[in-house]
């Protein structure tokens, strides 16, 4: 059966030779006669697969020695919980760029005073500049969306808070898209599920110095330094997605790394920015210094053809194109696994529904 091309936003598409791999590791995990999804969590095999991922995941970041990795469960949506519980303080501030950085920013209003310090215009359509940023220099940290994965809006560049506020990101939807400077950042997480493997899992890469700091309530599985003890296995991890995330570490790592992966990455968004662009019968509303080369929404001249829009691509081989429903059109997501040859085809199917329709 032949494959499609998949733009779903996430879970997402992953890369062929990952997925063979699994189906080669199926029934016996090199030697072992089991499959991954059977091991003990504690045993030989599954152990040097965790340390392995996990020593992929830092060369492939750079991520610097006084940083943990932890691979937590209950996905990125645990963490904005996990952020203000181990960061407890009177106020955090939230950078608020889109639908995701929303949520986390409500969710932390259980449990500190969470300001929003800058926000996008109404339809989240651009980054504010740091420079408008309304930064409390007694915030215990600021927290930004790097990547908003609905409005399809993302930081150029790492910011520089300049200050000694733990900068947190959540950087779910573009984690591994390009090479990232950690030392910025106090605090790192992103579900699996879009560039590093399938859902149920949260990968959290934090500074040394903000551990040990967790509120007494803090529920032990969302507690950063009694899972750092516990090398992530406080309980039960979420084995074949830590075992499938090493896989996608090893692919990036023997295809060139992030460097690699951020040429490709550019080159695949631009080409189908200045196709939509030079359309008048296709558009993107984000300010051009502020587009996601992840996500990218389009919306037709005439709504009234979205859906034949849709059963066409779909019947054309490329799935999973609709727009997330608070925004509506159209949003293909073109993740590292997503090959140039896939935005090719979704250019030529776009021109050729143009020419047809327009
Ligand atoms: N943050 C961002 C930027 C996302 O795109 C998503 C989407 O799934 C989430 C958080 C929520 O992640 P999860 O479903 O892993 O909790």
């Amino acid at each position: 059966m032949a494959r499609v091309f998949n733009f779903s936003a996430g879970p997402a598409t992953l890369p062929e030779s990952v997925l063979a791999q699994v189906r080669d590791d199926m029934l016996d995990w090199q030697g072992s006669g089991m499959s991954v999804m059977e091991m003990s969590h504690r045993g030989p095999e599954f152990v040097s697969i965790a340390e392995q991922a996990t020593q992929d995941l830092r060369t492939l970041l750079a991520v610097p020695d006084n940083y943990r990795i932890l691979f937590l469960q209950g996905g990125a949506t645990a963490q904005f919980a996990g952020v203000p519980l181990n960061l407890p303080g009177d106020r955090a501030d939230y950078i608020v760029t889109g639908n995701w950085g929303k949520k986390a920013h409500k969710e932390a209003g259980k449990y500190l005073d969470a300001r929003v310090a800058a926000t996008g215009d109404d339809g989240f359509t651009s980054i504010p500049d740091q420079s408008d940023w309304d930064l409390d220099a007694a915030s215990r940290y600021v927290h930004i969306t790097p990547n908003e994965t609905i409005q399809g809006v993302e930081f150029p560049n790492d910011p520089n808070l300049g200050s000694d506020v733990p900068l947190v990101a959540d950087m779910s939807s573009n984690f591994l898209s390009r090479p990232v400077d950690v030392s910025r950042y106090g605090v790192i997480y992103a579900g699996a599920q879009k560039n590093a493997g399938p859902a149920g899992i949260c990968m959290v890469i934090v500074r040394d110095d903000l551990l040990g700091h967790a509120a007494p309530a803090t529920p032990m599985v969302l507690d950063w330094q009694a899972q750092l003890e516990a090398d992530s296995m406080l309980n039960t991890p979420s084995c074949f997605a830590w075992y499938v995330c090493g896989l996608v570490f090893r692919w990036l790592l023997d295809n060139g790394g992030l460097e690699t992966m951020a040429a490709t990455n550019a080159r695949k968004a631009s080409r189908l920015y200045d196709f939509i662009d030079q359309s008048d019968f296709y558009r993107n509303p984000v300010d051009p210094a502020a587009r996601s080369r992840m996500n990218v929404p389009f919306l037709l001249a005439d709504d009234g053809l979205d859906k034949s829009f849709l059963s066409e691509a779909g019947e054309a081989g490329l799935s999973s194109l609709k727009g997330h429903r608070s925004v509506g059109g159209m949003r293909a997501s073109i993740y590292n696994a997503m090959p140039e040859a896939g935005v090719e085809a979704l250019i030529d199917f776009m021109r050729d529904f143009e020419q047809r329709n327009g």
